[in-house]
């Protein structure tokens, strides 16, 4: 008779507890998991997947415009948001669909409800207990919003998602990645959009050449960026929203959103009572192995302090279940994690900003702006930036930062280039493909003039 009614419990059934939970069923563990929601959690309803759907769609808006370049007599193009809407929809619930199926093949009970642990060994859903060896906290993270008077007026990313219809106008507040990629799909829709940042600049962290590129791009398609910008209160009133800013000026709008961070998901579900230890935020202490201080109780995701991006979590929960149930110890190997932020247009990305990468040593960066081929006839004024920053030392590329059509897609066989160690010689000693935007990386011959400092 086994001791525990489970080998694993996990809460929460987004990517990372999908993962370890579907990995650990496969080896043969005993293992069930708990979700109050949707299977999938945030990147797949919430998150990545419907928002790149709206990426596409928006998109369409730049793609009819251009192909009148190209001889294409298109009309007048007409959009209809709740057909986008409802089709996206129609995908999710397929998705859905298949991480269900995906779960129960690999022997995983799902247990619907919303789980709190009861102790280090037991959890409870809807007043029923069940017991298990391991417990797996993976419940990912919520939109968090300041304290602003007002602040019950606005939405958040989960509701962009699902508005019922398109608004006039809208102020987004927050530069970070939800931020730019919703101004992006509302601007291209032909919402009058205004970004509110409180520094001075879009996307902290990433690399300034980017940075300051991208937001030169927005600004070139429309959409107003408030910089150093705070926001006091939000009204409400009879035909949307006034935002009153610090100083005196007033923003009036049809809608406000919020995209302010995400903060994890671990109020009210028995940890702390449990022993485990949370960061500051909020967050789940946990070492390399995604255990907590409770021997217990493991951790990944967004529900720690660490990258919150889908394929880490996948990457955490499949270590995690490697190591407990595969007999085959693995850490997550957090160094060049390539990512991307779908902008319009968009920024592929891996490896060390150039202030970051000056911080360690000499370095030697190459940069290239150009137009793309496409636009030479479409008459788009839209500039595409490859950067490359090297180790003067070792020749090693350890930064990419790319912003233009399928960067993304190209940053991620980049990350494949970093992780080999590959040095700028072997960059030029492959041949580009021509004609394409990603040939520019192998062609950069030029260091750019260092000042010490980027310009
Ligand atoms: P981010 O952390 O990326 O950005 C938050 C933004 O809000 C920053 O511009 C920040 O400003 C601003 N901000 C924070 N607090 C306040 C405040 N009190 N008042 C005004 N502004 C504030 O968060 P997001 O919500 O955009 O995204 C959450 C996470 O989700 C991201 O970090 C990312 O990891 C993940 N994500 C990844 C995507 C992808 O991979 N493509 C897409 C979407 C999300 P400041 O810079 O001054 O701190």
């Amino acid at each position: 008779m086994p001791q525990y009614d489970f080998d694993l419990i996990t809460l929460g059934a987004g990517s990372g507890g999908v993962r370890a939970s579907r990995l650990a069923g496969g080896y043969g563990a005993r293992v069930a998991v708990v979700e109050e929601s949707r299977l999938g959690g945030t990147c797949v309803m919430r998150g990545c997947v419907p928002k790149k759907l709206l990426v596409y769609g928006a998109h369409f808006a730049e793609d009819f415009e251009d192909a009148r370049g190209f001889g294409w007599d298109v009309g007048e193009p007409t959009f209809d948001w709740p057909t986008l809407i409802a089709n996206k929809n129609k995908e999710l619930d397929r998705l859905e669909g298949i991480y269900g199926r995906i779960l129960r093949d690999s022997g995983v009970n799902i247990i619907e409800g919303r789980g709190k642990l009861a102790d280090a060994h037991t959890v409870e859903v809807a007043g029923k207990h069940y017991t298990a060896e391991r417990i797996l906290v993976a419940c990912g993270g919520w939109p968090s919003m300041p304290d602003v008077p007002g602040i019950e007026h606005v939405i958040t990313s989960n509701e962009a998602l699902d508005l019922p219809s398109l608004p006039e106008s809208i102020v987004i507040v927050g530069g970070g990645y939800i931020a730019v990629e919703f101004a992006g799909i509302f601007n291209a829709l032909g919402v009058d959009v205004t970004v509110i940042i409180r520094a001075g600049n879009i996307l902290r962290g990433f690399d300034d050449d980017i940075r300051n590129t991208l937001a030169a791009e927005m600004e070139k398609k429309g959409i107003t960026i408030c910089r150093e910008t705070i926001v006091r209160s939000i009204e409400k009133n009879e035909t949307g929203y006034s935002v009153r800013l610090a100083g005196s000026e007033v923003l009036e709008t049809d809608l406000v959103m919020y995209a302010t961070g995400r903060a994890p998901n671990t109020k009210g579900i028995g940890l702390e009572e449990a022993g485990v230890k949370l960061e500051k935020n909020g967050s789940v202490c946990v070492n390399d192995w995604n255990q907590s201080s409770v021997e217990s109780v493991y951790a990944l995701g967004d529900c720690t302090d660490r990258v919150q991006l889908t394929p880490v979590a996948i990457a955490e929960g499949r270590a995690f279940s490697e190591t407990n149930y595969n007999d085959n110890p693995i850490k997550v190997d957090y160094a060049d994690i390539p990512s991307a932020v779908f902008s319009t247009p968009p920024i592929g990305t891996v490896g060390l900003t150039e202030e970051q990468a000056r911080e360690k040593g000499p370095i030697d960066v190459y940069i290239s702006r150009f137009k793309p081929m496409k636009h030479t006839l479409s008459g788009r004024d839209e500039t595409t930036l490859m950067k490359l920053i090297v180790d003067q030392k070792t020749d090693k590329v350890i930064g990419c930062h790319l912003l233009g059509p399928d960067c993304p897609e190209i940053a991620q066989i980049l990350g494949v280039a970093l992780k080999c160690g590959a040095t700028k010689a072997q960059f030029d000693a492959t041949i580009g493909i021509h004609p394409t935007a990603a040939e520019e990386l192998v062609t950069m011959r030029e260091k750019r003039p260092d000042h010490g400092s980027k310009t």
